[in-house]
């Protein structure tokens, strides 16, 4: 390599290591709020071909990135709620002061529903088994019928929202589709799964095709994750 090849190569290296530092700012907010984006269990192109790496860079990077940094500006000045864990600030929303229960309902709920939605995806698929799979064939008669349901209320779902599977503490499960970044535990219940249907969840890849993106996501579903969920809610210790 010759000493100008060298420069160049070193200027390139350079200009790489400081957009990878700003790309782990901007994916690690840490505003000195309460709350902190979690970061990806896995690689962004980890759920290839069923969602990009790039529609997973700008979901986790931007889009939670923001929800987090406007639920702590929304509590700034309100310690008493910036002091409650993620489930019971959202649990109480009705009590919120009037000035932030909208931010707090669309920026924590969105923080909720996002970490939710990373946890239970993965490369390792698998199928329910166990305890999981007899709560499903009991309360839905099949995952296939469960699937179903499920992609049939997200593509029901006008606008921008998410389908959910609750799941009570004696193992009961429910199916509800929610509004914008509205979830169950503002009603005290528990997720045990759910699929985000806002556009920036799939338009890069599937454009208006909701559909397939509702049929393709059940491939990138972690089942051993989605079990640990189940228990963790049977034992009471399930929070967001
Ligand atoms: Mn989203």
């Amino acid at each position: 390599m010759s000493n100008v090849d060298r420069r160049v190569f070193m200027a390139g290296a350079a200009a790489l290591a400081t957009a990878a530092v700003t790309d782990r700012g901007l994916a690690e907010t840490d505003d000195g709020g309460p709350f902190k984006l979690p970061p990806l269990p896995y690689a962004a192109n980890a759920l290839e071909p069923h969602i990009d790496a790039r529609t997973m860079e700008l979901h986790h990077g931007k889009h939670h990135a923001g929800y987090v940094t406007k639920l702590n500006a929304a509590l700034k000045d309100h310690g008493q709620a910036a002091g409650l864990p993620l489930e019971k600030l959202l649990a109480s929303i009705n009590d919120l002061p009037e000035a932030i229960r909208a931010a707090v309902r669309n920026n924590g709920g969105g923080h909720a529903n996002h970490s939710m939605f990373w946890s239970i995806m993965g490369a390792d698929a698998a199928a329910p088994d166990g305890d999981l799979k007899a709560a499903i064939d009991r309360d839905f008669t099949s995952l296939e019928k469960l699937q179903e349901q499920f992609n049939a209320a997200g593509e029901k779902l006008f606008g921008s929202g998410w389908v959910f599977v609750t799941v009570a503490q004696d193992g009961k499960l429910g199916l509800t589709p929610r509004r914008n970044q509205a979830t169950p535990i503002m009603k005290g219940q528990r997720v045990l799964l759910g699929n985000d249907v806002w556009e920036h969840a799939y338009y890069l890849n599937y454009e208006n095709r909701r559909a397939d993106y509702l049929k393709a996501w059940w491939n990138v579903v972690n089942w051993k994750a989605v079990a640990e969920r189940y228990a963790a809610a049977k034992a009471g210790t399930l929070t967001i």
